[in-house]
This record gives structure tokens, sequence and C-alpha cells, in this order.
């Protein structure tokens, strides 16, 4: 009996001394006083050899030695969890790594400016599918299965259902709004479309367009052309000259494109202008009578313009970008020269 008594009083001295500095360690005392074969029980069992008449005092002596041992494995657990919540094996007084500011995109810039000249006009902006029907796509343009003018853009179809592709342009969107008749239509149209074409310098299978539509009654080429004009001087400066050209689209009639002066040369002739002086930025008509009688609207009645381009050809020509893969390549040299822009 006095020996057990010395190996607890002796036991209890190692338990005040105990420490945990990590959960291993909190474990392992867990398993060596508190577990099922850990000394706490062993000592229970040793209740059997003990005389009758010391029983009581024995088991007084056991119960404290077990509570100790259980305030103690709580107190190492206690402490242990505050330390890991604030314990650093680095210092934390060191400056952070700087968190880089990003930019946007620049054809997002452009894309933003255009809707926001726009926008001052009354125009509204409207967004469609980019998976398309032949329908929205072409038909509806007049542009019906046999026609050569589809040839001009050739386009991923649909594996599975032919009748579906990626749309050529945001026309799509023009048809859709039309089709929905309510009149007058003052809208522009943002957007990514797709075409067949081999990708280099000047050309990618995917790009971006800003379409425009205004469908009202006695809309004529006038308006077509101020709005133009309006929209030339606010992108790209005042002393900007403009220039029409007939051309032909199957969707408009009549038809043309508009060039702007070489903003690299300012109209003297270079590389980019072909030395022509004139670069090419957007087609534009009077909607197709075709068109609007295929949307259900009175040809008699109303009439409308519309026009398109391409964001990335104006990005290039606004920031003299050179090849238009680099909007698509994700090269952070390239896009951090448009952060202060
Ligand atoms: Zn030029």
């Amino acid at each position: 009996m006095t020996d057990i008594l010395a190996q607890i009083a002796q036991h209890q001295a190692d338990i005040a001394a105990a420490e945990a500095p990590n959960a291993e360690a909190l474990e392992a005392f867990r398993i060596q006083y508190l577990g099922t074969k850990g000394l706490v029980k062993t000592l229970m069992g040793e209740m059997k050899n003990v005389p009758n008449e010391q029983k009581r005092e024995f088991g007084q002596i056991l119960n404290a030695f077990k509570l100790a041992a259980e305030e103690r494995f709580e107190t190492l657990k206690a402490a242990l969890e505050s330390n890991t919540e604030f314990s650093f094996d680095y210092d934390i007084s060191l400056p952070g790594d700087p968190l880089p500011l990003g930019s946007r995109h620049p054809i997002s810039m452009v894309r933003n400016r255009i809707v926001d000249i726009f926008k001052r006009l009354g125009f509204a902006v409207a967004e469609g599918p980019e998976i398309e029907d032949d329908w929205h796509n072409f038909g509806a343009l007049n542009l019906p299965e046999d026609h050569p003018a589809r040839d001009m853009q050739d386009t991923f179809y649909i594996s599975q259902d032919p009748a579906w592709l990626l749309r050529t342009h945001t026309s799509n969107v023009q048809i859709r709004e039309m089709e929905k008749g309510k009149l007058p239509i003052r809208l522009i149209m943002p957007g990514k479309v797709y075409r067949n074409e081999t990708i280099s310098a000047r050309a990618h299978c995917f790009f971006h367009q800003v379409e425009g539509l205004y469908v009202a009654e006695n809309v004529s080429f006038a308006d077509l052309k101020q709005t133009l004009y309006f929209f030339v001087k606010e992108m790209f400066g005042q002393d900007v000259k403009v220039r029409f050209r007939p051309s032909y689209f199957p969707f408009t009639e009549p038809s043309a494109e508009m060039d702007i002066s070489c903003l690299i040369c300012g109209g003297k002739g270079c590389n980019v202008c072909k030395h022509t002086g004139w670069v090419e930025i957007l087609g534009c008509g009077m909607v197709h009578p075709n068109v609007l009688q295929n949307c259900g609207i009175d040809p008699n009645k109303y009439t409308g313009f519309a026009f398109g381009m391409g964001i990335e050809r104006i990005t290039m020509l606004k920031y003299q970008v050179k090849d238009l893969r680099l909007f698509s390549e994700n090269d952070v040299r390239f896009l951090r020269q448009f952060t202060g822009a």
C-alpha cells in the first residue's frame, strides 16, 4: 500500500510537470494517463488488492489523481489551441507580397467607349445568343441557303445538328429584336462572333463586333451618316476625315463602307493604310426591305439603318496594335501597356 501511494505521488508530480508543445505530445499524454490502458485505469485495478479498511482512503486518493490528470489534460489542450491560433513560423512584421493591380482588356475598353458614345445618342444595349440557328444568322438577313455571300462568312456548325451554328455576326440580335415588334428600335449590339478563318495578324476565328440598328418612321441615309460622323469624331478626334464608299451587303440597300483618314500618317500614306491615306472601319446601309418583312415589320411604313464594326479593328487603329492575335494570347507584357489607358 505504501509503495503504491509513493508511486501515485511520483505520477502526480510528473503530471503537474507535463508539457504538450504539439498535438502529438498531447495525445501521448492522454494515452499514458487517461487511455483505456492508461495509468488511471491500471491503478483502479489495484483496488482489489487493497485491504478493505483502506479501500475508502485509496479510492479518494485515486479520484484526486484522476481529476488531476484530467485537469492537466484540459489545460494543456487549451494552451495548445490558443497557441496554434497565434503561432507564426514567419516574421509578421515583414511587408506583404504586392498584389499587382490588373487593368481592363483593351477590347473591353474600346467596347465600353463605343457603347458610351452611342448611349449619348439614345442607343440602348442589346445582347443575344452566340449559338444561333440558321434563320437568325443567315436566312432572315436575306441570305438564303444558296446565296453566294454566305461564303464570305464561313462558319462553325454544331456537328450533332447542322441547323445550329456559331454566329458569324451580331446581326442575329438585330433580327431577334425586330421580331419582338416593339418600334421604334434604337439599339447597339456588342458581342463575340466566330468565323472559319485562318488565324493571322489580321484575322482570327473569333473576334468582337458592335452592330447598331435604328428602325422607325422616316429614318434616312442622312441619319445614318450623321450618327456615324458623330461616332467617329468622338472616338478618334475632331480632325479625323470620313468618307463613304458604295458597297454590297445582302441585308442592306443601299450599302456603304466607311473609311477614316489614316491615324498613323494623317492621310499622307503609310504601310497601315497601304499608302492610300484611308482605312476602312465599318460597314453600314439602310436595312433591306426583305429583312424588315422577314421580321414582321412593314417596309412601307418603317425604314431603318444598320452598321457593324469589328472592335479588334477599331482597337488596333486606336492603339496602333499591329497583330490581332495579341488580343487573345493573354500575354501580360502586352496587357500591362493598357494599365493607364
Ligand atoms: Zn497611313
